[in-house]
């Protein structure tokens, strides 16, 4: 148990017989020891517990946070997740008593503030989807995509159309669409993606058929690609009576430029714990909103929020058709506050700008780190790019070890292996909040690294270098997790 100590000896590892935090001014009140208050019998004989100093117990907590690696400490280019930087604004807006000490229970009259919230953004996400209306509930993408299945199936079966039991997915999709739909009940048919990336429109239209409930679609693709042929996708999938998903939960590229809705897709979601400003990767809570096309809107889970009389906001719970209840209350209310205060401050242009320059330097990386690590695709990315370490086999080094060693530049690393479908894939996604300065540095590191794979490829092999622990088995890392202190037993 000696992990942390190249960074401090004093740690909680480190008891010392004798040694204590406080020491209290002597009683001038009768004492009671615990005995008396809890009864003998309820103590145990032997509590071991480390013997610190407060000031051990300050530099213990103090080192262990200086482990943990978040978008305030660095640069965080983990593709498809959008460690953007959130502005502290507006979690401080979120944070403002009259939004933060409301009760759900509180009668309708006296949340009048908090409901036009949830109304006006839901106005707003259906205005940037460029569909009818939006529902703030569901508490994450993945419940997002489940909430849209279920309201796909409650369409067919409400118009009678039964055996529409496949949903059809490209092989580069993120791993919640399949798991979605499976969980809905529906059997997932894969799509391939053809040889420049996009879906392959022959194998798309010879699975398309009756029997075709949906098409979800990510578009940017998780390749980081605009799909260009999307209306015709579209068109082709209303031709056989079947809907289109947009797993749009990286819209990061299309805001205030392109609409899903337009495009023809008849239901999207959007994450928005990756693109209007909560902060993510330490469990939530999260928000997944869905936006609909008028065909779906009498399936919305309730309740609904109404605007009566263009005045008096309130919640509708008696809808003959709605899917019912997806979570508690309506959903993760402050993420909807967020999300509000982000869009209201950065107004339509400022949008179009946060997708102008997230495009923009993720083709910068694209274009500088081109020598040592090409594009999967050689065509302009959107806010990602999908590059291949492949090149460095030769040299018996894998994607991992170029991950693993620009940790060793204080970089958190980006996804690797994923998508599937590129070899020794490393999907970076910069986002627009980075400045040149640090892209340029990320780049450089990753250059040095190509050259350090050539030289010495056992450095890489072995990273991380410089961190408490190196490589782990991260599958059992997770499940067995070591965070407690024990006597060594
Ligand atoms: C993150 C992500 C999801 C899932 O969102 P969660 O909020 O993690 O459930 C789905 N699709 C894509 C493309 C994503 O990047």
């Amino acid at each position: 148990m000696s992990r942390y100590t190249h960074q401090n000896p004093l740690l909680i590892e480190g008891s010392v017989p004798g040694r204590r935090g406080v020491r209290t001014a002597t009683l001038d009140v009768p004492a009671h020891s615990l005995g008396d208050m809890l009864g003998a019998e309820n103590l145990r004989r032997e509590l071991p517990m480390p013997e610190l100093s407060e000031l051990d117990v300050v530099r213990h907590y103090t080192s262990l946070s200086h482990h943990n690696y978040s978008i305030d400490s660095g640069f965080y280019p983990l593709g498809s997740c959008t460690m953007k930087y959130n502005p502290k604004v507006n979690d401080r807006i979120a944070a403002m008593p009259g939004y933060s000490r409301i009760h759900p229970l509180q009668p309708e009259e006296t949340v009048q503030g908090a409901l036009q919230i949830m109304y006006e953004l839901q106005a707003m996400l259906a205005e940037i989807a460029g569909m009818a209306t939006a529902t703030l509930q569901p508490a994450a993408g993945a419940h997002a995509e489940l909430l849209s299945l279920m309201m796909i199936q409650a369409y067919y079966r409400h118009r009678g159309e039964e055996g529409r039991e496949v949903v059809l997915i490209p092989d580069s999709a993120h791993g919640t669409n399949p798991a979605s739909a499976a969980r809905c009940g529906f059997t997932v048919q894969t799509i391939k993606t053809g040889s420049n990336g996009n879906i392959d429109l022959s194998g798309l239209k010879a699975a398309l058929s009756t029997q075709t409930a949906a098409l979800m679609l990510t578009n940017p693709s998780t390749l980081g690609l605009f799909e260009t042929r999307i209306a015709e996708i579209c068109e082709l999938a209303h031709q056989r009576g079947a809907l289109v998903y947009c797993d749009g939960a990286n819209m990061n590229a299309l805001l205030g430029i392109a609409r899903p809705g337009d495009m023809g897709f008849d239901v999207m979601h959007f994450n928005l714990h990756k693109t209007f400003s909560t902060p993510h990767g330490g469990g939530g809570p999260g928000g997944g909103v869905i936006a609909v096309q008028r065909c779906l809107e009498p399936f919305l889970p309730v309740p609904v929020i109404i605007h009566k009389d263009g005045r008096h906001y309130s919640l509708e719970e008696d809808r003959p058709h709605t899917i019912g209840r997806i979570h508690s209350f309506y959903g993760a209310f402050l993420v909807a506050v967020r999300a509000y205060a982000y869009i209201a401050g950065l107004g339509a242009d400022g949008l179009r700008e946060v997708a102008e320059n997230a495009v923009l330097n993720a083709n910068y990386i694209r274009a500088k780190i081109a020598e040592s690590f090409p594009a999967a695709f050689p065509q302009t990315c959107m806010h990602e790019v999908v590059v291949s370490a492949g090149g460095l086999r030769r040299h018996g080094v894998k994607a991992l070890d170029v991950s693993k060693r620009l940790i060793d530049y204080g970089f958190h690393p980006p996804t690797n292996y994923f998508p599937l479908t590129v070899p020794e894939a490393l999907m970076i996604e910069p986002t627009e909040t980075e400045s040149k300065q640090t892209l340029d540095t990320f780049c450089e590191a990753l250059i040095q690294i190509s050259r350090e794979a050539e030289d010495d490829p056992e450095l890489l092999r072995t990273a991380p270098h410089h961190t408490p622990v190196s490589r782990l088995n991260e599958t059992a890392a997770v499940k067995k997790l070591d965070v407690r202190w024990s006597t060594g037993g």
